[in-house]
């Protein structure tokens, strides 16, 4: 990790006085951190473009911290997109309990004939075979 765990990044005291919060003053921090995270200036569309798999086709901002988004998906083969189909994802931005954030891809479905699984995190297909995303390495369970 070329972050730095928190402890390099929050100033000691910062730590100090965290760690001697009470839970429930802790879930309120929380809160109060995802709102931060949710209104903060990090763009969401280009968080989405960084991280998806095939070729964007529209993305539909809901808020700050949530959008709709139409992509082709990688063709199966690898041989590029998929043009036939147009899959619809909601994508949220969440906190990593490391630090930063991470995008969580949800799959709605697919507008055009549905080709198989794909995966929650990044909306690559995943041939019959795998259980493991070729894109991101995230691991999938048949379902
Ligand atoms: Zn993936």
């Amino acid at each position: 990790m070329s972050e730095g765990s928190p402890s390099d990044r929050l100033a000691p005291d910062l730590i100090d006085r965290v760690e001697a919060l009470t839970v429930p003053e802790l879930r309120a921090l929380g809160a109060l951190v995802e709102d931060r995270l949710a209104g903060s200036n990090d763009d969401l569309e280009t968080m989405i473009r960084e991280s998806a798999a095939g070729e964007i086709v529209d993305i539909d901002l809901e808020n700050d911290a949530s959008a709709l988004v139409h992509k082709h998906p990688p063709a199966p083969d690898g041989s590029g997109v998929n043009e036939d189909t147009v899959s619809l994802y909601r994508v949220r931005r969440q906190p990593r309990f490391e630090g930063g954030e991470e995008l969580r891809w949800a799959y709605l479905g697919d507008a055009a004939d549905a080709h198989g699984p794909h995966c929650p995190d990044c909306g690559h297909p995943l041939p019959d075979d795998l259980t493991t995303c070729p894109h991101c390495g995230r691991e999938v369970s048949d379902s």
